[in-house]
């Protein structure tokens, strides 16, 4: 006998004990809450829902819905209930404390930045590519496990640019696929589809002329290798001409707006037309736009969950940015930025498929923050606060695949996000979180804090 039949052996001689104990589905009665859908549809005043076994069960008013006799009940009188939100353009792991660089790239850095995502009601996100060595996928394996919390990690792999092409900043140099020709583009779709990432990431773009930008020929093959084994492609890109290029291509999600121009009604048509998802990840380049300090960061339930995970001297540091940049600059940032925010209510008016993306881990973007600050910047932008909610739960959680959530709706997983007031009077409500629950069990964000903090990051 094999020691790997002695192990499963006695696997089989626990499977009995297992399978005899009664599936007892641990059902919660949540009432008197409004519950905004996600999905688009109008929000349900004084609604309830049933939660068992951790996916939601049944959605009506209060007193619709007549739970068994021992059911938990939580009552949420004055709340509102929106799905949790779904981030799917991050780079984790850069930033410890003061520090920005590949070195702080572990586990721990990375764990770090997933609870502050989760403190700040953001329970996914999707890594888009400079991932090093295997530390991403081992998260991945733990969380599916359940051995780890957290928000859970979708991947991308390393990500695949033209030489000198790709991720921008020092910290990310020799993390990424640099290629120049069609098998090194078959190759590495192959070797990225073998790790299962969750999506593929590409940059078009020549970083402001410092290199020669990815040939259409070889985006084109990336993203007919990706879709032959299943995979989808999102594209860095900044240039109209590579937009429509890779539109034409068939690529699948856009993770930036084009920069260079206003977005042609024929290039909007296209990716309406093949389905073309859209992050509009105004967020960090808004930043750039002023030389005082702007009203959002001081808005006091953003700086609220800032300063309770993310170190003071990071902090001060953010609010340094905006004094120490000169107004010429700030002006000129300004005049980019307008057209970024036509572009966004562009797609807005004509229905494009736009997600919340925010190139979250940035330095001095950190996670949550970035989120919450993305989404106030949609609305300003010209989104209407229930088009910024479907933006950031339904639509990015069909995106990255995670099917069974991001819509409150029987059937789904219960993870929900409870609000002290109305997001859809004023999208900068999502930062009032009464509570967080994942799979219908409460998020102890307390616990997050104190970790977060500890940590010193
Ligand atoms: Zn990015």
């Amino acid at each position: 006998m094999t020691r790997r039949s002695i192990v499963l052996l006695g696997l089989l001689a626990f499977a009995p004990a297992l399978a005899a104990r009664p599936a007892v589905a641990q059902v919660t009665l949540f009432e008197g809450a409004r519950i905004i859908p996600g999905d688009g549809a109008g929000p349900i005043e004084n609604g309830a829902l049933l939660v068992e076994g951790g996916a939601i069960t049944r959605v009506g008013r209060k007193g619709e819905i007549l739970p068994p006799a021992d059911a938990n009940r939580i009552t949420l009188d004055g709340k509102t209930v929106m799905p949790t939100i779904f981030s799917a353009h991050v780079h984790p792991g850069f930033q410890k404390g003061l520090s920005y660089s590949a070195e702080n790239f572990t586990r721990e850095t990375v764990l770090d930045d997933l609870n502050r995502a989760l403190y700040f009601g953001v329970s996914a996100v999707m890594s888009h590519g400079i991932e090093k060595g295997e530390v991403m996928y081992q998260i991945r394996a733990d969380q599916a496990d359940g051995r780890l919390g957290g928000a859970r990690l979708l991947v991308a792999g390393r990500g695949i640019g033209a030489p000198n092409a790709g991720p921008g900043a020092a910290a990310y140099a020799g993390i990424a696929y640099e290629i120049t020709t069609q098998d090194q583009a078959r190759n590495a779709v192959e070797e990225l589809a073998a790790r299962r990432v969750d999506v593929i990431k590409i940059w078009v773009d020549d970083r402001g002329g410092r290199a020669p930008s990815l040939p259409i020929a070889l985006s084109r093959t990336v993203i007919d290798e990706a879709h032959r084994l299943g995979f989808k492609v999102s594209a860095h890109v900044f240039y109209h001409k590579d937009a429509a290029e890779l539109a034409a291509a068939g690529v699948d999600n856009f993770a930036h707006l084009v920069r260079d121009a206003e977005m042609s009604d024929a290039l909007i048509a296209t990716m309406i037309a093949k389905g073309i998802y859209v992050m509009p990840n105004i967020g960090a380049p808004e930043r750039a736009i002023h030389a005082a300090v702007p009203a959002w960061f001081e808005e006091p339930y953003l700086a609220g969950l800032l300063s309770s995970t993310v170190p003071a001297e990071v902090i001060a540091r953010m609010r340094a940015s905006f004094t120490s940049r000169d107004a010429a600059a700030a002006a000129r940032n300004r005049q980019n930025y307008a057209i970024l925010q036509k572009n966004v209510a562009k797609l807005a008016a004509a229905g494009a498929r736009i997600i919340l993306g925010s190139d979250t881990g940035l330095e001095d973007h950190p996670f949550g923050f970035a989120e919450q600050k993305e989404l106030q910047m949609m609305a300003e932008a010209g989104m209407t606060s229930a088009q910024v909610i479907v933006a950031a739960t339904s639509r990015p959680a069909e995106f990255m695949g995670l099917k069974d959530r991001g819509v409150i709706a029987p059937g789904k997983r219960a993870d929900l996000l409870v609000l002290d007031a109305n997001p859809l009077d004023d999208i900068r409500n999502t930062r009032r979180i009464s509570a967080v629950y994942i799979a219908g069990k409460e998020v102890d964000r307390a616990g997050l804090r104190a970790s977060l903090m500890r940590a010193g990051n």
